[in-house]
């Protein structure tokens, strides 16, 4: 059987299994693995499953029945160990020039086993300094080599090295489609639609939500944030601190998983006989890199429970006397709470943008 023939009577989703509400971009692929060009780039929001879709998209690429699905190379792909699939993960705070020159180097190389190589590479969105490194190899590639890159966003910076590939979007999972697959998965009715509040459209942070018994506590909280403001400095700081503890304490389902995961790396190194997890600091790098992250989306969606609260006020308190002025009040703290999400984006100091925050919702009526 050609690998085209394999392709067209791929059971659907089997390479894709993990991969949640993103038909789309699985079709696209499907449709790219038949005759691949040099450079794919997959644009959206992160917890969308990227890492399945690159793995399941490379399965294709590298199996000889184009993506069987349980063959030895599928296999191996799909887990992430085939000899002939780069992973390459940023080490610091952006995809570094030292990288980018690495994967340069890996594209030139021959696949080792397979009639091609796939090169993933995650969070292309902080390559702005390495990007004219990677543009020549996506102007003059090997033929063997396919990029797979992932980026959040596309900035500027990068609008050249997007235009050498082929975009796929990712776009976060209709709340349906995740509330059906949270139900499927065993979540009661009544946490789904909290779930799918609080996750944003991303099935990775709704899974680890669901894992985690404090998340109607930690709403909560931030729900009570205008009744326990009492107008005065010490108890916005204090619930500042408390509210920063509490997006902390959300990153434990998530660390619990991620020393799982180094268990099960140093288990498979110990059986093939290695000393250590190869790349350990750079796993670990990353580890850090997505609790920060958590615990930043986990403060996004704290604040975003805190506007409602002053959006639910304006609703209940019209015939009141002084209504015109409680509702200017009320307005100006939903802009306010609004205008530090955009904050947290730029990655201030979390503490200090939340004290301000309270200090200045301080002064709005409960
Ligand atoms: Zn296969």
């Amino acid at each position: 059987m050609t690998p085209d023939a394999a392709a067209d009577v791929l059971p659907a989703g089997v390479l894709f299994a993990d991969v949640v509400g993103q038909d789309v971009a699985i079709e696209q692929l499907r449709a790219a693995a038949r005759a691949p060009v040099h450079g794919y780039l997959l644009v959206g929001p992160p917890g969308l499953g990227q890492k399945a879709l690159a793995r399941g998209f490379a399965a294709a690429l590298l199996c000889p029945e184009g993506g069987c699905g349980h063959c030895n190379v599928c296999r191996r792909a799909l887990s992430g160990v085939h000899p002939d699939l780069v992973e390459v993960e940023r080490v610091g705070a952006a995809l570094s020039v030292g990288q980018a020159q690495d994967i340069v180097a890996k594209a030139q190389r021959r696949p080792m086993e397979a009639g091609r190589q796939v090169i993933v590479v995650s969070d292309l969105h902080t390559a702005r300094v390495a990007a004219p490194v990677l543009l020549k190899t996506l102007e003059e590639p090997a033929d063997t080599t396919v990029f797979v890159l992932l980026a959040d966003l596309v900035p500027p910076e990068l609008a050249t090295v997007a235009s050498r590939c082929v975009r796929i979007d990712l776009t976060p999972v209709a709340p349906d489609v995740l509330g059906s697959w949270l139900a499927g998965r065993g979540v009661e009715e009544a946490q789904v639609a909290e779930l799918v509040r609080a996750s944003g459209g991303s099935p990775e942070r709704a899974a680890l939500l669901a894992a985690d018994p404090q998340l109607a506590a930690r709403r909560a909280l931030w729900r009570e944030v205008p009744a326990r403001l009492d107008g005065t400095g010490a108890a916005a700081a204090a619930l500042a601190t408390e509210l920063l503890a509490s997006a902390e304490d959300a990153t434990e389902p998530l660390r619990v998983r991620h020393a799982e995961e180094l268990e099960h790396l140093a288990a498979e190194a110990e059986a093939a006989g290695q000393r250590g997890i190869a790349g350990r600091k750079e796993i670990e790098e990353r580890q850090r890199r997505e609790q920060r992250r958590w615990r930043m989306d986990e403060l996004r969606a704290g604040l975003a429970v805190l506007a409602g609260a002053y959006r639910d006020r304006m609703e209940s308190g019209s015939v009141e006397p002084r209504a015109d002025e409680r509702l200017a009040a009320l307005m100006a703290a939903v802009a306010a709470v609004e205008e530090a999400t955009r904050e947290l984006v730029r990655n201030p100091n979390e503490l200090l943008m939340l004290e301000a925050l309270l200090v200045r919702l301080s002064t709005v009526p409960a």
